[in-house]
């Protein structure tokens, strides 16, 4: 039965309710996106409560492509979809189209306009929405309500036929036009899409079922037993039941809403992110500021972050909105126990140990976490000429609270030697390009004898270490809701023009070469970062910050 470990949300209630009293005596549910484009961090929640609860009941979950409208529609997002769902460590029972049904689901039309439950509508898509009425007002019945069975089964045919031209006919199920609900108001059911190659049926069809006419009818034939969606589809429910209740079908799921997972600081529209690809703001729909699985992938996040994300957020029919920093406050909760520490020099800034030898390569010893001794220890190599970060080092001392590298001042370099700095070396326009430092070799895991040094600054030796393209990646919206900003103009006017600082000279320490299980690292004082296997070079993309600088910010 249920797993203890997941939390008990209303719809695992229903279903308890529903094996108890052996209404079904296994669960069958389906994730069934689109193939319109890539899955995004919204979807996730989806992903993770049906497969979830398949898991959890040792029950079935399938993956259905919902793929009726072919204008928009491809295998580049069927393959994209599945990888995604695969990489959140999901296996669906069965792969299902919509559109393999559409010999069954044509068959079901039929029988609804032989029951005079459907009829073929000419009018055209203004006089239909005419006719429909409003919230307050009972639409009207259409003109071509009335046709006999015999003519509505001839027209139906001639419209598969591919006899008429596009938004010349529609079919409509014949309900209600009175009905308080709009969507009983004699829904259209099928329409004609002419010329184009659906990615899984070619051209054998020109007629296309509507999504509220697929997706009860698959969620039958596929013997799901709870249809598990978001809330908007709460008033397409008497729909669903209508249509099950109208054919000859064995089973009738039982739909079930809850609330969609929102994210602030994102959108996850697809035709506003095929808006950020296509104007060039980001590099594709696996960028890895996108809010897709696939730039979350690429960004670093785990699968197991995500999961637990969409868990502490819980599944409830109340609609809300979370906080960018709940996503991240889970990466970062799990990077601090599971990544390696490592020294990382993101904008560097040589310094010379004109007390060292010059030959000299000295390999000091570090824990790989300051935590867990488990992690053991890696080996880094010190040498007379180092890098340290250009913002750990100013001429003169701002004030007392600046621990770091100072003119005449001395600080600790991380798992090594105390320093001192003695002379600046400048170029002809005055920018530091040098800083000539001494060493104290007295200091080496010791603390220096008779004088405190408190600042500690991290370091990466400039002849043994190693370099790498460091993407320091931020949040691509600086508002929590997009758009929503009526002094704004344009939602894209909210993109954060800093969201994606490259540092193309960073030094890392060597064994940032090394393979390892989990390529995710806390660049000491800097934040987490991940090893970008799908880049050429050494190419590490930022997770997320050490901590949480935009609560700053909107305080
Ligand atoms: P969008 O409107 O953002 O493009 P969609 O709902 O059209 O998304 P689908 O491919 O139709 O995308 O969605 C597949 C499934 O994922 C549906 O069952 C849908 O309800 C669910 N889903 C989509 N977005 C979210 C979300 N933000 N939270 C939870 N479930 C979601
Ligand atoms: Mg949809």
């Amino acid at each position: 039965m249920d797993d203890n470990n997941a939390p008990k949300n209303f719809i695992r209630q229903i279903i308890d309710e529903d094996l108890a009293s052996a209404k079904h005596q296994s669960v069958v549910t389906r994730f069934p996106p689109e193939p319109n484009g890539y899955l995004h961090i919204g979807h996730a929640k989806s992903i993770a409560l049906n497969f979830g609860i398949a898991n959890d009941y040792q029950g079935k979950c399938n993956l259905r492509f919902d793929d009726t409208n072919p204008s928009k529609e491809s295998v580049e997002f069927v393959n994209a979809i599945k990888r995604d769902i695969e990489w959140l460590g999901f296996e669906w029972d069965e792969l299902r189209f919509a559109s393999d049904y559409f010999d069954q689901l044509y068959g079901f039309a039929v029988e609804l306009v032989e029951k005079d439950l459907a009829y073929v509508c000419d009018l055209n898509a203004e006089e239909t929405r005419a006719y429909r009425g409003t919230l307050k007002e009972p639409g009207k019945n259409s003109p071509y309500r009335e046709r006999s069975v015999e003519e509505n089964l001839a027209l139906l045919e001639q419209m598969r036929n591919g006899e008429f031209k596009d938004g010349s006919r529609v079919l409509r199920a014949k309900i209600d036009m009175a009905s308080p609900n709009i969507n009983m108001r004699d829904p259209i059911i099928y329409r004609i899409r002419k010329g184009l190659v659906h990615h899984q049926t070619g051209d054998s069809w020109c007629l296309y079922p509507m999504y509220d006419f697929t997706h009860p009818i698959s969620d039958a034939l596929e013997g799901i037993t709870h249809s598990l969606c978001t809330l908007e589809f709460e008033d397409h429910r008497p729909f669903y039941d209508w249509l099950l209740d109208n054919i000859t079908i064995d089973a009738h799921p039982q739909q079930i809403e809850f609330s969609r997972g929102n994210l602030q600081y994102t959108i996850t529209s697809k035709r506003k992110l095929l808006e950020l690809i296509e104007g060039g703001y980001v590099s594709g729909w696996d960028d890895p500021r996108m809010p897709t699985i696939a730039g979350a992938r690429k960004r670093g996040y785990t699968p197991s972050s995500l999961i637990e994300f969409w868990k502490r957020a819980g599944i409830t029919k109340v609609d809300n909105s979370i906080e960018m920093a709940s996503l991240e406050a889970v990466i970062r909760e799990e990077m601090e126990h599971t990544a390696l520490r490592r020294m990382a020099v993101l904008d560097p800034l040589k310094v010379t140990l004109t007390t060292y030898p010059e030959d000299k390569t000295e390999i000091l010893t570090a824990a790989n976490h300051p935590k867990d001794e488990s992690l053991g220890t890696r080996e880094i190599p010190f040498t007379r000429e180092l890098m340290i970060d250009r913002a750990d080092f100013l001429e003169v001392k701002p004030n007392k609270h600046f621990k770091r590298l100072v003119t005449g001042g001395e600080v600790r370099l991380r798992n090594s030697y105390v320093i001192k700095c003695d002379e600046v070396v400048k170029d002809a326009d005055g920018n530091i390009i040098e800083l000539m430092c001494s060493h104290d070799e007295n200091t080496l895991g010791k603390n220096p004898e008779g004088r405190k040094v408190k600042g500690v600054i991290h370091w990466v030796s400039a002849t043994a270490g190693a370099r790498a393209v460091v993407n320091v990646y931020d949040r691509l919206f600086n508002h929590p809701a997009p758009g929503s900003d009526k002094n704004v103009a344009d939602w894209k006017d909210h993109i954060n023009t800093e969201s994606l600082i490259v540092r193309d000279q960073a030094y890392i320490e060597p064994s940032l070469l090394d393979a390892v299980e989990n390529p995710r690292y806390q660049f000491e004082r800097e934040g987490y970062f991940y090893r970008d296997p799908d880049e050429e070079g050494v190419v590490f993309n930022r997770i997320v910050s050490l901590r949480d600088s935009w609560a700053k910010l909107n305080q």
